[in-house]
């Protein structure tokens, strides 16, 4: 037997019990008499004394031959300390070690095994196994193993079907560049690896089963940003005969089971807004709604007034920031710097300090009075002591900037406790948008989505106004999941391709097995995908879900454990039919 018990369970009841334990040597402190050794495993960890002046001069060969994670086994009783560690589930008690057994040297890590490490990202993820024994990452990969049991546990409590969907398919157009695979007994044919099981699901409906769910892996070929892998895990879903409303219910209901059982957190209902009122109160279809600053829109109170920008402006809006009327000069500098970098693009900041006076204090005083100033404040419900900062432009663009100058103060505030959860859903997505360098539309979400019924008659004659029976769910202004109403109808699909500018043929090549499926009792439905790494990061209450993921990529894409992607040999290219030119001379 290798152990007895594992390092986390032992208690003062245990005291006078012999005991066997097998784990690493997280730390020795060596005082010549009295020796210490901190065992740890997947558990915990215990603490092993032993007595120099007791111990056989075998034993104490073995103790001083010890380094940072060897693994051991150690046989002992079970004592109750005399200076307990009240930090330690273990801490009442220690092993006096009768024997040690060295089971395996360990060359000293590359880093430390704490948890404020001092490895680095890179160093860490080339030693991907050593760092999953830290605490933070080892509880970080735990959480997830428990977020899984309870997504199984409620979608199976509510008759959903777990079923699994193939990974060597066809391209599905999710937005994303396909991750490809080419295919020996097929000469110069790919596969595709699947950016979501879109259209297997949707088959599964015709199919009949009427609740799907699965936890897959899903692949999209896109430039990485920190909070993005190329291979991450949806919880992909799909129901028939349901209702945008019922989807929302039986979704929340999850979201608020993974919520409770993994993180203890009640959530509130969740509301429901439009995308055109989140836009235009938020700039962004992902809002985080932790905190108010919403947009006050301006154009009535500061346009003809002689202010050429705000005149020629598409848009003039602000936000109001409590209590920064005392910013000096150059913290407004340093703002009116930051929303004219590049990645937030505006042109200029105009600010307006309302006075605990009762006056106001604007970059703009020589075009504006004081009343003009005072419409502005009441309009933003502005008391003495705020802030408002105002930009202004074209619609998207003032609401773009406008957006992350908010989320920026939001954090200057702190206003964005990542122990408040405010989730809502944002539904009547646009259909389409128009996409300037290929001029044409594009689906928003997919080409699968339906548009509200309502809006229907609209597809062939204005396709820009349709709006979708599609909907997001926004977790503190992050985008957790989405999905949406179907099109079931094969007419209804084809002219959907028609308003993407497919031609018949290009339709009927790609997705010719779904338009097909479509005759032959097509139920109606509709479902939602929500990105499981991204949720076991809110739960789990930090920014990256690296952490999450037991073998991450890092940001140029690259396994640094395995060392991939790497090139294959010339036969193993001949075999794949695939000829690559050699580099001359
Ligand atoms: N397949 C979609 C996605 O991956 C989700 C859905 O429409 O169900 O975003």
């Amino acid at each position: 037997m290798w152990r007895t018990h594992n390092c986390g369970e032992l208690r003062l009841e245990k005291v006078g019990e012999q005991v066997k334990l097998s784990g690493w040597v997280q730390r020795i402190r060596d005082k010549g008499s009295l020796l210490w050794i901190d065992l740890r495993d997947r558990y915990g960890t215990t603490q092993l004394f032993i007595e120099g002046t007791s111990a056989s001069a075998e034993l104490l060969e073995i103790v001083r031959s010890l380094g940072r994670e060897y693994v051991i086994q150690v046989s002992g009783q079970v004592i109750e300390r005399i200076s307990k560690n009240p930090k330690m589930a273990t801490g009442d008690i220690e092993i006096k070690a009768e024997e040690i057994k060295i089971l395996n040297t360990s060359k000293v890590p590359p880093f430390t095994i704490e948890d404020d490490t001092d490895g680095g990202e890179e160093l860490r993820m080339k030693y991907r196994y050593i760092d999953l024994r830290r605490n933070p990452v080892k509880n970080s990969i735990i959480l997830r193993h428990q977020m899984m049991q309870y997504t199984r546990e409620y979608l199976a409590g509510h008759d959903f079907l777990e079923i699994e969907t193939p990974v060597l398919i066809k391209s599905t157009p999710e937005g994303a560049r396909d991750f490809v695979v080419p295919s020996r007994m097929n000469p110069g044919e790919f596969y595709a690896l699947p950016q979501s099981p879109q259209t297997f699901k949707q088959l599964l409906m015709v199919s009949g089963f009427d609740k799907y769910f699965q936890l897959v892996k899903c692949f999209r070929d896109e430039d990485l940003r920190a909070d993005r892998q190329p291979e991450f895990t949806q919880i992909d879903c799909e129901m028939s005969f349901v209702t945008r409303d019922e989807i929302l219910a039986a979704f929340e209901g999850l979201t608020k089971h993974v919520f409770r059982k993994a993180r203890g957190v009640e959530l509130e209902d969740f509301p429901l807004m439009a995308y055109d009122e989140a836009m235009r109160r938020y700039g962004s279809d992902k809002p985080d709604t932790r905190f108010g600053m919403e947009f006050i829109e301006l154009n009535e109170l500061a346009q003809g007034k002689g202010f050429n920008v705000f005149d020629q402006s598409e848009l003039v809006a602000g936000i109001c920031a409590p209590g920064c009327a005392d910013y000096t000069r150059k913290q407004i500098d340093g703002l009116t710097e930051w929303v004219k970098r590049p990645q937030i693009g505006a042109k200029g900041l105009v600010y307006v300090k309302c006075n605990e006076d009762g006056t106001f204090k604007s970059s703009v005083d020589k075009f504006y009075t004081q009343e003009d100033l005072k419409n502005w404040a009441d309009k933003a419900a502005a008391r003495p002591g705020d802030l408002l900062l105002v930009l202004s432009g074209t619609i998207a663009e003032t609401r773009k900037a406008l957006n992350e100058l908010r989320l920026y103060m939001g954090n200057e505030l702190g206003l964005r406790s990542n122990d408040v959860f405010k989730p809502l859903w944002i539904v009547d997505f646009p259909l389409l948008e128009w996409d300037e360098e290929t001029s044409r539309y594009h689906a928003m979400h997919h080409p699968f989505t339906s548009p509200r019924e309502e809006d229907m008659h609209l597809l062939s004659t204005d396709p820009g106004k349709v709006k979708a029976n599609a909907y997001d769910l926004v977790i503190n202004g992050v985008e957790i999941g989405g999905g949406s109403i179907r099109i079931f109808d094969r007419q209804i699909q084809q002219s959907m391709f028609d308003a993407l500018g497919f031609t018949k043929e290009e339709a009927e090549k790609q997705f010719g097995f779904l338009l097909n499926a479509f005759e032959y009792g097509a139920p109606p439905h509709g479902g939602i995908a929500f990105g499981f790494d991204r949720l076991c990061s809110m739960i789990g209450g930090t920014e990256s879900i690296r952490d999450f993921i037991a073998f991450p990529k890092n940001n140029s894409g690259r396994d640094m454990m395995i060392d991939t992607p790497s090139q294959i040999s010339t036969e193993q290219l001949e075999e794949l039919s695939i000829f690559v030119k050699k580099p001359t001379e």
